[in-house]
Order: structure tokens, then sequence, then C-alpha cells
């Protein structure tokens, strides 16, 4: 069965893989030239998703290639800096979480598959014609081809999705804030430790990773509503940021100046998404595609993990019968996305405190887990940022192989 998938960064790559492995025949198909190397963000990976990537036999690649954040110094106005071990401020009780770039996590997915799995680079669909018994799609330079199945794994903004659900302001909710992301000069030398800044309606964040010389640099602001700007316009983008954080102390005119040199830079608004299914026909979609929470604040990755392996497993489950695969996925995975959608939403509220009031009381919280016995500091960092949706989802176990 011919299964094209779009998009090659965290859902597209372990969704070919788990579908190679039950036996079906994936072709990955990524708009970007090479495998994206531009600077990326730290994500993160709790103990379910770690789950399959172990089975992957990838463990320990990954674990090799960890960020090292260690310490997470927290800066608050009015308060004396706050210093917590990465596991406290995170919320993770039981140990199981890797910190790895985006773009370190996406190569280890390729290079497990690259061989098996049919990749084409620097192409994008045009259109799906989705048929009784096939899909027929074009590409922008690619002859047409046709397929059993299309899978969008195409991100935030899946191109899949507004060819097969229509545009993406139908199920985009603005959540209240913007963020960028900048890769800056090490200055401060910031080795295994991360420094955040926050004072009402604004949030900076500085770390650098272990293997990396630079730094990445983290702006997150809130605004009433959305602003005007062009997704391309990184000129203006910038204009944003420096009007949102002018006045702003610690290392901020730095960060600011520096972002005309910024090799990569990344901005975007911080919106969820609110589809009710994320199946049409023969098309459906996985990852930030289908389900994202909110960029930068809904820990998504793990969800890209687990929604990938969760829909080989079910179409393995279903002979590669869609029309009982699909269903079969959305009813798996429906109640961690709604309790992911949750998080992100008081994600933004604690990570960009609104009020004088909220940096207070976010600060107090921090020196109570802090000062508590660590697994006590971690168990009431957990609650407080309900890191629990994250790592304590109850995932689906599928046989290894069609033969298990
Ligand atoms: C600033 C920022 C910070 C974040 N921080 C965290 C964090 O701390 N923890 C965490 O867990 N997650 C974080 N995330 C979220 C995380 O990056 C995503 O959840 C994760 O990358 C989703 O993987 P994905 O494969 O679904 O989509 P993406 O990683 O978005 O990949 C989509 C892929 O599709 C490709 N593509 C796009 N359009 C097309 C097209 N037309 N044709 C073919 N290919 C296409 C893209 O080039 C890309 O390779 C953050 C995100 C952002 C933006």
């Amino acid at each position: 069965m011919r299964i094209l998938i779009s998009g090659a960064s965290v859902a597209g790559p372990v969704l070919a893989y788990w579908l190679n492995r039950y036996g079906f025949r994936p072709t990955v198909i990524e708009r970007a030239p090479t495998l994206r190397k531009t600077g990326g963000h730290a994500v993160d990976l709790f103990r379910p998703s770690l789950r399959i990537v172990e089975r992957m036999g990838l463990l320990h690649t990954i674990a090799d290639n960890e960020v090292g954040t260690e310490r997470v110094t927290f800066l608050m106005e009015g308060a004396s800096p706050i210093r917590l071990d990465h596991h406290s401020a995170l919320g993770v009780t039981n140990g199981r979480h890797v910190e790895i770039m985006r773009d370190d996590l996406s190569e280890i997915f390729f290079d497990a598959t690259r061989d098996d799995i049919e990749y084409v680079f620097d192409d994008s669909i045009t259109s799906v014609d989705d048929g009784q018994d096939e899909v027929r799609v074009t590409f922008g330079h690619g002859s047409p081809r046709s397929f059993d199945l299309v899978i969008g794994a195409d991100g935030l903004h899946s191109n899949v999705r507004g060819l097969a659900f229509g545009e993406e302001h139908h199920f985009s909710h603005h959540l209240g804030g913007y963020v960028a992301v900048a890769t800056v000069p090490d200055h401060l030398g910031l080795s295994a430790e991360m420094i955040t800044m926050a004072d009402p309606g604004r949030m900076l964040a500085m770390y650098s990773p272990r293997q990396m010389d630079e730094a990445r640099v983290i702006f997150m602001f809130r605004t009433p509503g959305r602003l005007d700007y062009h997704h391309r316009d990184t000129t203006r983008q910038k204009e944003l940021l420096r009007e949102h954080f002018g006045g702003t102390g610690w290392e901020a005119p730095r960060l600011l100046a520096e972002l005309d040199r910024a090799p990569a830079f990344y901005f975007d608004e911080i919106t969820q998404l609110r589809l009710d299914n994320w199946s049409r026909g023969r098309v459906s979609l996985v990852g930030d595609a289908a389900y994202c929470p909110g960029p930068a604040v809904g820990a998504s990755t793990s969800m890209a993990v687990i929604g990938a392996y969760v829909l080989a497993g079910e179409l393995a489950a279903a002979s590669g019968d869609h029309t009982a695969a699909f269903p079969a996925y959305e009813r798996e995975m429906a109640g961690y996305v709604r309790k992911a959608r949750a998080y992100a939403v008081r994600m933004v509220k604690q990570v960009i405190p609104g009020t004088r009031a909220q940096v207070w009381a976010g600060a107090q919280a921090l020196r109570l887990i802090g000062a508590l016995p660590a697994q006590m500091g971690r168990a009431l960092s957990k609650r407080i940022n309900s890191t629990g949706v994250h790592e304590d989802v109850e995932v689906k176990n599928y046989p290894d192989s069609l033969q298990d």
C-alpha cells in the first residue's frame, strides 16, 4: 500500500518508520531542499514518547544529542534570581525526559529511515484528488503520482490541511501572544544553563546547546489582539520585537541589537489548532498539522511522536483500511489532544505573566519549588505546570511488526 507523507521533521519520519515496519510503502516529500539545519529550537520528549523511540532503537542516539540544560535561572522583576534544576523547573518527576534540538531529532529520525524509505526533497504537493480507490497527487516539480493514502505531517501551517480541509483561519485560535527565536552569539558562556527573564507581558530566555558554540534566544510577548505583519517580512517582525521589548532590562538591549545579524530567525503567532477531526476520506493529518496546541507552549513534539506511532499502529491493525483506521486513530488521540490544548492555554499565561501580580505569584511558586526537597519540588512543579499531560499519557501498545 502506497502512502504519501508530506513533511520530514518529526511526525513524518516517525510515521514512515512504523508504516515501513508494518509492511506499507511510505514516500516522504519535504519542501525544504535538504533536511533542515537552519537553527531550530529545543524540544521535549517525555516518558511515553521516549518509550516509542526506544522501540525504534534510537534512545541512546537521542540521549547522546541532548541539549544538556541542567539549571534554569529565573530573573523576575522585583525578585532576586531563582535557580532550579531543569527537571524541577519543568515538573518532570520520573527522570525520563530528553531535551534535544528539533533539527537534531529530525536528522536522527531521517538517518534511521533513509535506507528503507523514499524521500523526495525540494518539492511540495499542489493538489490532492481523492478518488474512490486512490488519491491522485500533483507536485510543484515532480510528475503526478497516485497513492492509496496521503498524510499531512507538514506542521502548524500544513499544506495538506489547506488542500483537504480549507484555509487555516477556520481552525486556528489566537492564544494571546507571539514567539520568536533567534540564533545569537553565546556572549554569556551559558554552559548547561538557561536564563529566563519575565516582566508583565513579555518573557525572554537564552540557552546554549551543549554541542553548539552559539546560543538561542526566545522572545515571547502578549498582545490583546492579532498584530499586522506579513509572515515573510522579517524586518517588520524584528521591529515588532523591538517595540514590545523596548525598556526591558537584563540582556534585552544587546539581544535586540543582535537580531539584524542573526543567521536564523523565526517569528510566529501563538495559535492553537482546533479541528474536530483530522481525516477526510483518504487524507489524514498527524503532529502539529493536525493538533498543534500552540508553538513553544504545548510541548507538542511528544505528541507528534505519539500521534505518528498511533496512526501507523491503527493502519496496521485495520490492515490498511483507512475507514476503520482513521477514526480509531482519532479516538485514541482525542483525550490527549484535548488535555494538551488546555495545557497550552495555561502555559501561555504562566510563561508570559500578564501583570505584576502574576510575575510576583510566579516568583513565589518557583521559590517554594526550590525550597522543597528535590522530589517534592518536582511534584509541586508538575502540578503547577500540568506536565502530567505529557508525562503520564497512556499510549496503546502496538506490535513491533505484523508478525508479532
Ligand atoms: C519556537 C518554537 C518553540 C518550540 N518549543 C518546543 C518545546 O520546548 N518543546 C516541544 O516539545 N515542542 C516545542 N515546539 C513544537 C515542536 O517544534 C513541534 O511540535 C514539532 O516540531 C512538530 O513536529 P511536526 O513534524 O508535526 O511538524 P514540524 O516540525 O513543524 O515539521 C513540518 C515539516 O513539514 C515541512 N513542510 C512544510 N510545508 C511543506 C510542504 N508544503 N510540503 C512538504 N513539506 C512541508 C517542513 O519543512 C517541516 O520539515 C516549539 C515550536 C516552536 C515553533
